[in-house]
């Protein structure tokens, strides 16, 4: 369990900033389910309950989604369970217990951008923006390619996912319910323009950006099967999987052409419905 010397809930997100800044000790606090598992000796923790980052606002051009929502809003938000055929509430309703998804909050989890985990390729598939205090607006896929030190740490507000006629489909494996996935692999269709993400590879979710690009030029020319064998042979190709103790770099390559077979068929058979 982590020890705080201090614990301060401030009223701007300036201030929260400043407190943060002041020493690398200090910790920005989120729903504390990751941190609990640590033995951290932190200086002051700087919870964000008062900033009012808890609200899920959708108009007719985003979804916006403070920091501080819980997993679980999301799950439960109903816009957001039949967006991109329920893509977001989908991946995570799988993770771990409804209790761990009452507290963790979506901010941290995108902040922290682990390397199991479930919201970031999901997040990434979508084209979501995020917003952080000291460095402005971004895309979700520059910040994860942005080194984090301790210099440059930063707070994250809220996380924009633009609205578009898209169609999705996340596909995963895991052991054993409640566990981290072996590897999970999230397919969008934005117009005709599809994105693959892999995450759990075990290492950070990346976009595949070759693979996307070849299935967005061929998919309506190659007969399924072909479009599936060269794209997957191409993931493989371009996503570096590693091993751990839940599978093996060979195990996951070839899971890795088992998910995207099973997504890019249900985006096709979604879409073609919906045409
Ligand atoms: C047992 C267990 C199993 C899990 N399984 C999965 C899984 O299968 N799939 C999955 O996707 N996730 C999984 N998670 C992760 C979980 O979904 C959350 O991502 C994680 O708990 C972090 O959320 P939190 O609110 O508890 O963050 P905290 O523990 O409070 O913080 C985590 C880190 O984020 C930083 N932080 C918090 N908020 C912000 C902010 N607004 N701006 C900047 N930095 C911030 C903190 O300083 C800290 O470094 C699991 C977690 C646990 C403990």
């Amino acid at each position: 369990m982590f020890t705080l010397r201090e614990f301060y809930q401030p009223d701007s997100i300036k201030e929260a900033y400043e407190i943060l800044s002041k020493s690398k000790r200090n910790m920005v606090l989120g729903g504390c389910i990751f941190l609990k598992m640590s033995n951290k000796k932190m200086g002051t923790g700087i919870d964000l309950s008062n900033l009012h980052l808890d609200n899920i606002k959708i108009n007719d051009r985003v979804i916006s989604i403070g920091a501080s929502v819980t997993l679980s809003q999301l799950e439960e938000n109903g816009f957001i369970g039949n967006y991109a055929n329920g893509l977001i509430k989908k991946s995570i309703e799988t993770i771990a217990s409804k209790q761990l998804r009452n507290m963790a909050t979506v901010g941290a989890s995108v902040y922290a951008n682990y390397g199991f985990s479930d919201i970031v390729p999901v997040f990434l598939a979508l084209n979501a923006r995020i917003h952080l205090y000291n460095a402005g607006w971004m895309k979700l896929s520059d910040f994860i390619k942005m080194e984090k030190t301790v210099k440059n740490r930063d707070i994250l507000i809220e996380i924009e996912i633009p609205i578009e006629e898209s169609f999705a489909c996340y596909s995963s494996l895991r052991t054993t319910a409640g566990d981290f996935c072996i590897l999970n692999l999230v397919v969008s269709r934005i117009k005709d323009d599809f994105n693959i993400v892999v995450g759990a590879r075990p290492k950070k979710a990346t976009i595949a950006i070759k693979t996307s690009e070849f299935i967005s030029e061929k998919f309506d020319i190659l007969p399924f099967d072909n479009l599936v064998k060269e794209a997957g042979d191409l993931l493989v190709e371009e996503v570096e999987c590693g091993s751990n103790i839940r599978g093996s770099k060979e195990y996951r390559e070839q899971l890795s052409k088992g998910l995207l077979r099973k997504a890019l068929q249900e985006v096709f058979d979604e879409s073609i419905s919906y045409d």
